[in-house]
């Protein structure tokens, strides 16, 4: 059985007694939660105090640089996340390729500095509102896992979660219809069937992020292709992040 996955990606926001008041508040009401694996990617600065603080929910890094050490002032390395506890890391989330200019090569080296230390990577993938207008999403994310993942072994690839993310549906209100949702997560999953065979993309969580929330999680989540969430703006409250990880 899949993993099923709800995950918050909470950017640049908190301060540091709101960031821990949000893990204590959500690690209060994390019961009965019917198998779902809970995880938050918080800033940089509280990563080590909420990983302590946390019991059972996860705590994953935003970002890293790929390198191990070096002259790269303001990054922070894969070991320097391990040696505080990180085991998970977002890769290619579009404000990343888009802000900070993160193109496929970078993020291909991303993934293999992430992989070679064995942490989970959140790979994230999702196509601008032009590229769907046009109706070139799938040859769009085909290339973006093609140019990031494609080189992995299928026991690498285990070490990966996919988070599809429409550009266009990002911090919008406008979140993919169930469809939509639906059908790009079964053209990915069946990309890495064709890839890396059907034990192994049956077996790896495909995430819907996008506008996703307390009201539209339950019929997202009960696709048959969708195995969690990937949660922006409607993660920084613990009730509605608690009511996206109940809707399954
Ligand atoms: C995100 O940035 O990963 C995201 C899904 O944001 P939001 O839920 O706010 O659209």
């Amino acid at each position: 059985m899949r993993k099923k996955i709800v995950a918050g990606n909470w950017k640049m926001n908190l301060n540091s007694a709101e960031a821990t008041d949000l893990v204590r508040s959500i690690e209060a009401q994390m019961v009965n939660l019917n198998e779902v694996e809970l995880l938050v990617f918080p800033s940089f600065i509280y990563l080590t105090e909420l990983i302590s603080n946390a019991e059972q929910l996860h705590v994953g890094a935003q970002n890293f640089y790929p390198a191990d050490s070096g002259a790269f002032t303001g990054e922070v390395s894969i070991s320097q996340l391990q040696a505080i506890g990180v085991q998970q890391v977002l890769v290619g989330h579009s404000e990343r390729r888009n802000l900070f200019h993160e193109d496929n090569a970078y993020i291909k080296q991303k993934v293999d500095e992430a992989i070679k230390h064995g942490m989970t990577v959140f790979f994230c993938c999702g196509e601008a509102l032009d590229v769907r207008l046009k109706g070139e999403e799938e040859d769009f994310i085909l290339e973006q896992l093609k140019a990031a993942l494609w080189h992995l072994t299928a026991d690498q690839l285990k070490q990966i979660v996919i988070a599809y993310e429409p550009v266009w549906a990002i911090g919008t209100g406008q979140t993919a219809t169930v469809e939509q949702a639906e059908a790009m997560h079964a053209f990915i999953r069946s990309s890495l069937s064709n890839q890396f065979g059907s034990d192994v993309s049956n077996a790896l969580s495909i995430l819907y992020g996008g506008s996703c929330n307390a009201a539209n999680a339950a019929e997202l989540f009960a696709c048959p292709n969708v195995d969690g969430g990937l949660i922006g703006g409607a993660s920084l409250n613990a009730d509605t992040f608690l009511l996206i990880a109940n809707a399954f």
